[in-house]
């Protein structure tokens, strides 16, 4: 019988493990033409880990080109169906085989705990894989209905070079949401990871490989977002970026769109997620779980987070006690390689710096903690979960993304100024109703402007869900069939007869 890894068996894993800090281009790993590098820093011990290739707009170019030998070829795009798909399948496959090293290296990278990796992202990745693995042979045209001297027909074919653009909080599985569909469109792709956590999409590009996908077809560049990020976006022979990260680098996304080709551009940005607990919720329990786990989860580094709790005047006071009791020790800050840790460091000091400013700003605007808001006796960019009362609306805690694990709880009176509350945010990914009504389920669902809502429940979903946002929170859909078609593009062929 073998027994789940431990601690000491993760540290000396970690220890042992060799991994590429280069780019991936043409199937190889390469080194970056101006030979510069920049230095990974393990938050949890805000020790260097490793130096990294740091990209230019010329590796940018290298990497570019290589896609697009590889579509201009048709060895991806022109493979029958069925051979992408058994390609992807092994993909899949291999992925799992190695999830302990994505694992490690996402770990390593931005502190995430290994037991969340090897029980949620690596898992997921290897299911977005298979999901779009299994619609390459499902991609179809249409014959349009014309008078008798024509047919028409609509073929659906692949964008041809799609730029990937990262952010660091899920980054084995952000990356796997724009890679597959890209390539089960049959794309070729540049990925450019987040300069935080570079390592995890070398080992994805070098898999690919190894699982018979065609050199050039899957590219990484590393880099830093201005160097890299900007050049690829900027790029005319690049017909799509697919970005997920702040609204703010978001919106440079369409300008840089503008700036040179026109090119399509998807993006999954931020959030302030409401869940709104209404007094008639039921297993107030339950609730308060699911309140604690959609703030505290993966450090608050998420973009759906459940970061702002209305909570309906009668029960608000019972509903604090009990988020207070039940929240206060249910993520203790540990080493992310114990497998028992669940609360990891913050990805780096800087953005811990940045957590804590909002701490402040709330307690100067009037915001009470209730507790957290302070460092562990810990050497990484530790931070302890923080819950504040007596918050509203107008406040920074409650508008701004903080991106830490800071909940901000704001009483409202019944379900008409719930969803009012709710929706006076720039953002709208997504948001939660609890209720036993089922009429003000209904309601919220068709009220709440955001693109996933919740009822009973806070971030449920598989494979088939859409996922992305109303208003600052984005455009375009992840995971699901949309989000493969989203990599397509139609060309209409009529066929005169006459
Ligand atoms: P970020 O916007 O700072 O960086 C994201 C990526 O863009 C990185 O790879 C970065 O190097 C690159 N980049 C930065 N500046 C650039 C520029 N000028 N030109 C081109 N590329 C540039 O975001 P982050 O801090 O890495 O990630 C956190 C953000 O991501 C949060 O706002 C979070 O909500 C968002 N996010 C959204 C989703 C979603 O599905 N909606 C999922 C995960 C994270």
């Amino acid at each position: 019988m073998t027994s789940e890894p431990g601690s000491s068996d993760w540290h000396a894993r970690a220890k042992a493990l060799r991994f590429a800090t280069g780019h991936f281009i043409d199937g190889e790993h390469v080194e970056a033409l101006a030979k510069a590098r920049f230095t990974v820093v393990n938050p949890a011990t805000l020790e260097p880990l490793c130096e990294v290739a740091a990209g230019t707009s010329a590796d940018v170019d290298r990497a570019v080109a290589s896609g697009r030998r590889a579509f201009a070829s048709g060895i991806w795009r022109r493979k029958a169906p069925r051979e992408r798909l058994e390609i992807l399948s092994r993909y899949a496959q291999l992925i799992e085989r190695h999830a302990g090293r994505f694992g490690l290296l996402d770990t390593l990278c931005m502190g995430k705990p290994i037991g969340d990796m090897m029980a949620i992202d690596v898992p997921q990745a290897v299911q977005t894989f298979t999901y779009f693995a299994e619609l390459c042979d499902k991609i179809e045209g249409a014959v349009t209905a014309t008078a008798t001297d024509a047919l028409h027909y609509i073929l659906r074919e692949p964008l041809g070079v799609v730029g990937c653009i990262v952010p660091w909080n899920y980054p084995l599985l952000m990356a796997a949401w724009k890679v597959a569909p890209a390539l089960a469109a049959g794309n070729s792709v540049v990925l450019k990871p987040a300069e935080q956590s570079p390592l995890s999409a070398l080992l994805m590009a070098e898999l690919f490989v190894e699982a018979g996908g065609p050199p050039g077809v899957f590219n990484v560049v590393n880099g830093l977002g201005e160097a890299v990020g900007a050049p690829l976006a900027l790029h005319a022979d690049v017909n799509k970026i697919a970005f997920t990260g702040s609204t703010e680098v978001g919106k440079r996304m369409l300008i840089y769109a503008g700036q040179s080709n026109l090119k399509r551009v998807s993006l999954e940005c931020g959030g302030k997620s409401p869940q709104i607990f209404l007094a008639d919720l039921g297993d107030m329990d339950r609730a308060v779980h699911y309140a604690i786990n959609g703030i505290f989860g993966n450090m608050g580094e998420v973009c759906n987070a459940g970061s702002r709790l209305l909570i309906d005047k009668p029960i608000a006071e019972a509903f604090i006690a009990r988020f207070i009791e039940l929240g206060r020790n249910a993520y203790r800050p540990g080493d992310p390689l114990d497998p028992c840790t669940n609360l990891g460091p913050l990805v780096t000091a800087s953005h811990r710096a940045r957590v804590v400013s909002y701490i402040e700003r709330g307690r100067k605007e009037g915001a009470r903690v209730e507790f957290g808001g302070d460092r562990p006796d810990l050497p990484g960019s530790y931070l302890n979960p923080t819950l504040f009362s007596k918050v509203t609306n107008q406040m920074t805690i409650a508008r701004e993304e903080i991106f830490g694990p800071v909940a901000a709880a704001i009483e409202v009176d019944g379900l008409e100024e719930a969803l009012q509350v709710a929706n006076d945010s720039p953002y709208g990914l997504a948001a939660s109703v609890w209720t036993r009504d089922l009429r003000s389920a209904h309601l919220a669902v068709r009220d709440l402007e955001a693109g996933v809502i919740w009822v009973n429940c806070f971030d449920h979903g598989d494979m088939t869900q859409p996922f992305g946002g109303y208003k600052q929170s984005g455009q375009g859909r992840d995971k699901c069939l949309e989000s493969l078609l989203s990599y397509t593009q139609t060309k209409s062929a009529w066929v005169h007869l006459g």
